[in-house]
């Protein structure tokens, strides 16, 4: 799925105690750009504990072109967010982070996830006489903060527990630094620790390695996390806690240099690869990987099969930001543009094409007419996920159920026609399980989220609204 027709809708990133925390925080931010690139927002905690906050609509380099900006936030302790909205919630209004302030405090809040009864506390705090100025639900937290009594920590607790779905929050008080997970830990956070002194916290732990961060752990399901006089104070929500990472984050939106719960990306996806291989081989000359995302589970499965891993296709590295744009037509205008076949690879040859996963098969239908358009003999799609079908809640565009090819085609060989293709195979749940090396640990779905390829989600969803 070289094109997005998934997005993960953010990536955040914090630091506590360095006296650059804002320039750290851009450079992290620059490893997290695959998230999102619709906006980008940075904020410090100054000296005199206020928070000064600059966001933008576009790339980081785009945002924070004039030095000046990253140079006027200046303090120890800062957050960032890189984004990309949803259909309702764009526009730099909604740009992360947001700031609440009032006369007695300040609240910066990003945040990577998505709550499933937002629109029930946003009726419940509105009638209550909360204003909102803002259409995403970040703002929410901060109005549930402030209706609470007792310290900061004490009163995201209780706030935290009012709030359903998946998030790992970064939070700026004048009290310091704040981070939390959600109680199934649906979305990843990590905890490194800077050479210098100083602790950094981020989405993807490929953000440390850039600002020379040591990964410590990953914060705990439920776990809140703040650092007090360079003291980590760790605190768990007083509910259940499971483990149920998001499985598309190894499948597809992580950067193949993380590690998400200590495996390496690359490698869970190059083990895909291999189970691929194990449950549908079929007959063929060479395996070519969809770019980018596809090539680690496009080297397991030749290295598999014993059969030469080709670069039948090319990525055009310089195409703007266009193909992010969520309409039909751009998407499919991307794909050509944005891909090639090498025709002296491909000509005559019978393929196994890998692609990571298959969201509507718009994309994957272009990229087997490219290739048969530069001589392909025979296309055999195999893909190293399950099928994608049914929607998800916590924080990934996954486009209305009905544009699933899984979900409009009943059978393989409808999509199998669709797709244009010669055989098509997935892997299964079992499969990909396997290949996280999640087998056998943590209960249900081994502490992995499943739920767009099996319809089990690691929460309550309410129906009615959250679709
Ligand atoms: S439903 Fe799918 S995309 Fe959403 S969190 Fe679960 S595994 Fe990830």
């Amino acid at each position: 799925m070289n094109i997005k027709e998934l997005h993960e809708e953010c990536g955040v990133f914090a630091v506590q105690g360095n006296s650059e925390a804002a320039t750290m925080t851009y450079y992290g931010l620059h490893a997290l750009q695959h998230r999102g690139q619709e906006s980008v927002g940075i904020a410090v905690l100054t000296e005199d504990q206020k928070i000064n906050c600059i966001k933008g609509e576009g790339l980081l380099t785009e945002v924070f072109a004039d030095p000046k900006k990253l140079q006027s936030l200046v303090g120890d302790t800062s957050i960032g967010h890189v984004r990309y909205p949803t259909n309702s919630s764009r526009g730099v209004l909604n740009a992360h982070p947001i700031v609440v302030a009032t006369t007695d405090e300040s609240i910066g809040i990003a945040f990577n996830g998505a709550l499933t009864n937002a629109t029930e506390l946003k009726i419940r705090l509105e009638k209550n006489g909360s204003v909102f100025h803002t259409h995403g639900e970040t703002e929410l937290l901060g109005h549930l903060i402030r209706r609470c009594q007792g310290t900061f920590l004490e009163r995201l607790k209780k706030s935290l527990l009012e709030i359903e779905g998946a998030y790992s929050y970064v939070l700026l008080h004048n009290s310091g630094l704040y981070v939390a997970r959600d109680p199934n830990g649906i979305r990843p956070l990590s905890m490194g620790k800077l050479s210098t002194g100083g602790y950094v916290f981020a989405s993807e732990t490929c953000a440390f390695d850039i600002v020379g961060a040591e990964f410590i752990r990953d914060v705990e399901p439920g776990e809140i996390i703040t650092i007090q006089d360079g003291e980590v104070i760790s605190t768990f929500l007083e509910t259940k806690c499971t483990h149920a990472l998001c499985s598309m984050e190894y499948v597809y939106f992580s950067r193949p240099d993380s590690d998400l719960e200590g495996k390496n990306v690359h490698a869970v996806r190059k083990r895909s690869g291999i189970e691929l291989y194990k449950e549908a081989h079929v007959d063929a000359d060479i395996v070519i990987g969809v770019p980018d995302s596809s090539i680690s589970a496009a080297i397991g499965y030749a290295e598999a099969s014993g059969l030469p891993n080709e670069m039948g296709l090319i990525k055009n590295r310089y195409i703007g930001r266009t193909f992010i744009q969520p309409t039909q037509e751009l998407r499919e205008r991307g794909v050509r543009m944005k891909l090639s076949a090498i025709t002296s690879i491909v000509k005559g040859k019978r393929i196994i094409l890998i692609d990571d996963s298959i969201v509507r098969g718009t994309t994957s239908k272009h990229i087997v007419a490219l290739l048969r358009t530069a001589g392909a003999k025979e296309v055999h799609m195999r893909v190293a996920s399950p099928e994608f079908k049914y929607p998800c809640y916590y924080g990934v565009d996954a486009t209305d159920p009905r544009e699933l090819l899984a979900q409009h085609h009943e059978t393989n060989e409808e999509m199998r026609e669709y797709i244009d293709v010669d055989s098509l195979a997935f892997l299964s749940p079992a499969g990909l399980i396997k290949a996280t090396e999640h087998e056998g640990s943590r209960g249900v779905n081994c502490g992995l989220c499943m739920g767009c390829f099996t319809n089990k989600y690691p929460t309550n969803i309410k129906f009615d609204e959250a679709v």
